[in-house]
């Protein structure tokens, strides 16, 4: 491509973003294909020779849009949000502009040292004490696994790093996790050695919050059969229903055990900007590390996940290499990211948390939270005043969990699944909106989850009469 074609193709597909953005209500929000069908329409071998881009750029519309679920529409309310704004989708451009692999200081000095910078305006937005120390990674996903396999390292003295896991031995390191926690943690369990036997998953309350006695007693429990209570995790904001593990006393066992204490405040996190919602983050100071995501619920687009911890020490003592070819003369004064985390290239991700904080401004960011909070309150008084619903769980910030379950009727709960099943596919299959289900304590719930950038009170209005509508025959 000449710089002619790149500048008339690149006027072009900002342009198409501008109008995709301001049309984005046009386009079924799931997307209505089968398994295949996207697939069957494009080519089976690679071209020979190249293409035009006009015909690429086409073929991207014509085949590929349809197939493509659209997570900022502002009728989003799957899962949890992966909202995004104007800056941060210019910033990624300039980001893959510049092309640049930030794995060391010297490999591009801004990046790192941006990214010391704004990871140290996110803990002060977020109120996180002072002397954690952060580093972008690519999900929560990865942050946990790094959080764990720190724990892992700590609790042995870095043998493991050093001789691997001894088979047989009849010590094992256990990790505790709340049975709401997110699959991430099971994950990383594995990948991190542990093994899913020495994974105690903690019970939770009606709340569906971790309860801190039941943990203590596991620890307990644990310590008399010779294991060694490695790493709990907690969760602030559980993805089925964002309950709030209460950090404080599970911080004061971990401290008595001396036992890192791992915060996985994925998408709730972001909550913590807001003064009134603090509290969310209470007993934090217990944490050896905490992640949550802006490329979640904080308008920067995918992927951006803020790790932080107390004792950075820790984690480049885990992961740190120096193979003679990454040596370079300014080790000894800088930060090298590369040892901060599992992989040894890094994206220039520090850029678009800059663009969008600067160009929201704290104020800017903490009006869109608290409007999506309130609107979740609005939705959920919507659902206690009508008789056919319930509300499933406490509504703790964004996230509605209800079900259609008409008072005077007696339905069994596999009746009550299959009915909300079938509402929830009839909603989804509209495309006029999109929600995921979930079970809790075994019961079958819809989740309605408010993040989308764009989101309004008209949209939670219109989904909330879909779904009455929706019922209206049953
Ligand atoms: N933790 C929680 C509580 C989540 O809800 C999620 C995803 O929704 C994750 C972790 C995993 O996030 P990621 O996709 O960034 O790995």
């Amino acid at each position: 491509m000449d710089r002619k074609s790149f500048r008339k193709y690149g006027y072009a597909i900002v342009d198409w973003i501008a109008d995709y953005m301001d049309h984005i209500e046009e386009y079924p929000v799931l997307a209505q294909v089968e398994p295949g069908e996207i697939a069957d329409r494009l080519p089976k071998r690679p071209p020979v020779e190249p293409e035009e881009m006009e015909a690429i750029f086409n073929d991207f519309k014509g085949i590929l849009l349809p197939g493509m679920t659209h997570w900022q529409h502002p009728s989003f309310f799957a899962y949890f949000p992966a909202n995004n704004r104007e800056p941060s989708i210019l910033a990624e451009l300039l980001t893959a502009a510049l092309g640049a692999q930030c794995m060391v200081w010297q490999t591009s000095p801004a990046a790192t040292e941006l990214e010391e910078v704004v990871m140290e305006w996110l803990r002060q937005i977020l109120g996180l004490p002072v002397g954690f120390t952060g580093v972008i990674q690519d999900t929560a996903s990865t942050s946990t696994l790094c959080a764990l396999l720190c724990a892992r390292e700590r609790a042995t003295s870095f043998a493991v790093n050093e001789h691997g896991f001894r088979n047989g031995s009849s010590q094992s390191l256990i990790v505790y996790t709340s049975e709401e926690a997110h699959s991430s943690v099971e994950k990383g369990v594995k990948i991190a050695g542990f093994g899913k036997d020495n994974l105690r998953l903690i019970p939770s309350g009606v709340d569906f919050a971790m309860i801190p006695e039941e943990l203590e007693q596991a620890i307990n429990a644990d310590k008399k059969d010779g294991h060694v209570p490695c790493c709990v995790v907690a969760t602030v904001g559980t993805t089925s229903s964002t309950a709030m593990d209460p950090l404080r006393p599970i911080g004061e066992i971990c401290d008595h055990h001396g036992v890192w204490l791992h915060v996985d405040a994925a998408m709730a996190g972001t909550a913590a900007m807001l003064p009134e919602m603090r509290y969310i983050l209470d007993g934090i100071e217990f944490a050896d590390s905490f992640v949550f995501n802006p490329h979640k619920w904080m308008f920067t687009n995918f992927d951006c996940s803020a790790y932080f911890c107390k004792d950075p020490k820790a984690l480049t003592s885990t992961f740190e290499i120096l193979p003679e070819y990454l040596k370079t003369d300014t080790d000894r004064q800088v930060k090298n990211f590369r040892d901060w985390g599992i992989p040894l290239g890094r994206r220039f991700r520090a850029l678009k948390l800059w663009f969008v904080i600067r160009s929201f401004g704290i104020k800017g960011l903490q009006e869109k939270v608290r409007a999506h909070i309130e609107l979740a309150k609005e939705f959920e008084s919507l659902i206690r005043e009508d008789t056919q619903f319930e509300v499933t769980a406490p509504v703790t910030i964004n996230l509605v969990c209800f079900r259609y379950h008409p008072s005077h009727r007696n339905f069994s709960e596999e009746e009550l699944e299959q009915i909300n099943k079938d509402l929830m596919d009839e909603l989804n299959r509209s495309g006029k909106m999109f929600i995921t289900h979930t079970k809790l304590k075994g019961k079958f719930t819809l989740r309605l989850s408010i993040g989308q950038t764009n989101t309004t009170r008209e949209h939670v209005q219109k989904a909330w009469d879909q779904i009455r509508a929706s019922v209206s025959h049953l």
